[in-house]
């Protein structure tokens, strides 16, 4: 008899998304004529840039000539890649890393989520409340996190990320042995101070911890205190690993390309105690299970960091945090408390007197036809909270604010 992983069982449906799309399609049906303005999806919008989609071109004519022609590639990717993303990610920050401490993968998404398979399973994780849910399901499905109990998992430690805090995770009185950071973070649109972080980095040292940190959203960082790597942080190489993406950063959320960063001086430790190098797992567990991402995309990648790319790609962003900061300048004129949005694509507002998060969600879908992403859906301490995406267009990002302010005006 064929058994199945029964910690599959566990993990409660994907409820958030599926009822939002439940309760968008059932106000449709009874108001065709109503133009519903999506806020809610945290999904780019704008093309590929020119400068991208010139080098994917090319790419593609190698692939068409016997001396170009490329078959399968390094398993961690191409140098040209890695080198370009060393330069500029890194160097660029003062920080300092070898080829093979990059893994080109084909989404930050995979890595967060198969990243703890070189772990034990018995270890304590540590997730932000509320968070990315990717962190802490794949972890259940690994059987990590006990059972999934009044909306919380029992052996999962959550960190309550609320105004009280700046929504910066706190260290935790119990013990944890894999850290999740996502700075800055996705659903509160915040970030992890330079001191927070250092906090962090010396409590991963004291507990032979480990911090994986997402920075998928690094590059829509615009005050210059914030970290846009932990390695800026002393200390960090020992006992972090950091993802990021081309999804958010240029676009690639439909083309595929992110990476991951393992130095070679983070470790784990065998059950006797024994130092074991993560680099040296992960290339191994990259090498058996992934066979490198499409030198094509690979090529595209690349073009983000040439002189033109860079431009492109900034003005992309830099439209986005337009779009922000009209979510999030348009709300407060409003008198409503608003976090995020200078530093992120999202805006996390508070509810009008302590509405819930699901009937703030009906009331904006109702009254003014705007969809947003009830905070409740990225954990227990996102209840209370909404959160709005600046991928939008301007102009339904325009259309949006105002149809709040007349509908909420207080
Ligand atoms: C979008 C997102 C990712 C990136 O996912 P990809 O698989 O690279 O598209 C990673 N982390 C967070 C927090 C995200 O919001």
């Amino acid at each position: 008899m064929v058994k199945i992983n029964e910690n599959f069982l566990k993990l409660p449906g994907n409820y958030l998304f599926a009822e939002i799309k439940k309760r968008v399609e059932a106000f449709s049906k009874e108001n065709p004529s109503a133009e519903i303005i999506r806020l809610g999806i945290g999904d780019v919008t704008l093309p590929l840039t020119e400068e991208v989609v010139d080098e994917l071109h090319k790419a593609v004519d190698d692939m068409a000539v016997k001396e170009t022609f490329k078959g399968y590639g390094p398993d961690q990717g191409y140098d040209f890649l890695i080198d370009a993303i060393i330069e500029n990610e890194y160097n660029s920050r003062g920080v300092l890393l070898d080829r093979d401490e990059i893994f080109l993968s084909d989404g930050a998404k995979c890595d967060t989520g198969n990243f703890q398979e070189i772990f034990g399973t018995d270890n304590i994780i540590a997730v932000s409340d509320p968070v990315y849910p990717v962190y802490v399901d794949t972890n259940a499905m690994a059987g990590r996190t006990g059972d999934f109990i009044n909306g919380k998992w029992t052996k999962v430690v959550y960190m309550p990320c609320n105004e009280d805090n700046d929504f910066t995770p706190q260290l935790p009185k119990e013990k944890a042995d894999i850290i999740y950071l996502c700075s800055p973070n996705n659903p509160t649109g915040t970030t992890i101070s330079k001191k927070h972080l250092t906090e962090w980095v010396n409590y991963a040292k004291e507990n032979k911890a480990v911090i994986l940190f997402d920075a998928a959203y690094s590059d829509y960082i615009k005050e210059d205190t914030e970290v846009k790597s932990i390695y800026e942080i002393d200390g960090a190489k020992d006992v972090a690993v950091e993802f990021k993406s081309f999804s958010k950063k240029a676009g690639f959320t439909g083309t595929r390309c992110a990476f991951t960063v393992v130095p070679k001086q983070a470790a784990a430790y065998t059950e006797t105690g024994e130092k074991v190098f993560l680099n040296k797992l992960w290339a191994r567990r990259v090498a058996t299970k992934f066979n490198g991402v499409s030198y094509i995309v690979q090529k595209g990648a690349a073009a983000v960091y040439t002189e033109k790319g860079k431009e492109q790609t900034r003005k992309v962003i830099d439209y986005y945090m337009e779009n922000a900061r009209i979510i999030r300048e348009g709300l407060i004129s409003l008198g409503l408390t608003v976090y995020g949005g200078v530093n992120a694509p999202y805006i996390w507002l508070k509810t009008p007197n302590n509405m819930p998060s699901w009937d703030f969600f009906d009331k904006l879908l109702t009254e003014v036809h705007v969809v947003g992403t009830p905070g409740s859906g990225f954990g227990p301490s996102g209840e209370g909270f909404f959160r709005l995406t600046a991928f939008g267009s301007r102009e339904n990002t325009k259309k949006a604010i105002e149809a709040i302010k007349k509908s909420l005006a207080i």
